[in-house]
C-alpha cells in the first residue's frame, strides 16, 4: 500500500477544524438574532455583543475572515473597521450615555486575547466607578442589564443613529 505524503492536506484539515471551533466563525454563519448576538453585518465585518460583557453594551467588531493579523485584512476592511468602531461609539453614546470608552484589540493570547486566532476590536462603554471593589477583589463583573435587553436597545439604535 502506498502512502502519499500530503503535509499541506493536514494543514488544511487543522485550519478547517480551527475555524469550525471558532466562536466568531460560528456566529458569522448563524442567523442574526438575540441568541447569536450579531446585530449588524457590513461588507467585511460584523458587529456582535460580547457574551461575557465587561459593562452593559460591551460589543465587538469582527471580520468575516478567520485571520489573526491586521495585515491579513485588506486596506478597505481596515477602513471599514474604524468606521464601524466610530458608529459603535455613537450608538453606545446614544443608548447608555457613558462617560468614556475603552476601544482596543488584544493581538495574540499573550496580550490577553480570548480568541487569538480571529482578531476583533472591543468597544466598552465606561462610567466612573464601574470598576467596583467587588470586581477588583473577586473578578466579578457587575452588569445590571440582561443581554436580551442590550441586544434590543443596540439593534434599534444601530438602525436609527447615522
Ligand atoms: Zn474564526
Amino acid at each position: 500500500m502506498n502512502h502519499i505524503w500530503t503535509p499541506w492536506r493536514m494543514k488544511y484539515i487543522q485550519g478547517d477544524a480551527a475555524e469550525r471551533a471558532c466562536a466568531f466563525c460560528l456566529a458569522a454563519e448563524r442567523e442574526d438574532g438575540q441568541e447569536n448576538l450579531v446585530f449588524h453585518r457590513g461588507e467585511n465585518l460584523f458587529m456582535i455583543l460580547n457574551r461575557y460583557p465587561y459593562t452593559s453594551g460591551h460589543m465587538m467588531c469582527v471580520p468575516f475572515l478567520h485571520v489573526s493579523k491586521l495585515d491579513d485584512l485588506t486596506s478597505e476592511a481596515r477602513c471599514e473597521l474604524m468606521e464601524l468602531v466610530a458608529k459603535a461609539v455613537r450608538v453606545l453614546s446614544d443608548v447608555y450615555k457613558p462617560e468614556g470608552f475603552n476601544v482596543g484589540m488584544n493581538l495574540g493570547s499573550v496580550a490577553g486575547a480570548g480568541i487569538a486566532d480571529h482578531l476583533h476590536m472591543h468597544i466598552v462603554p465606561r462610567w466612573g466607578g464601574d470598576t467596583s471593589f467587588i470586581s477588583i477583589l473577586s473578578g466579578t463583573r457587575v452588569v445590571p442589564e440582561s443581554l436580551e435587553v442590550t441586544y434590543q436597545k443596540v439593534k434599534e439604535a444601530w438602525e436609527r443613529v447615522d
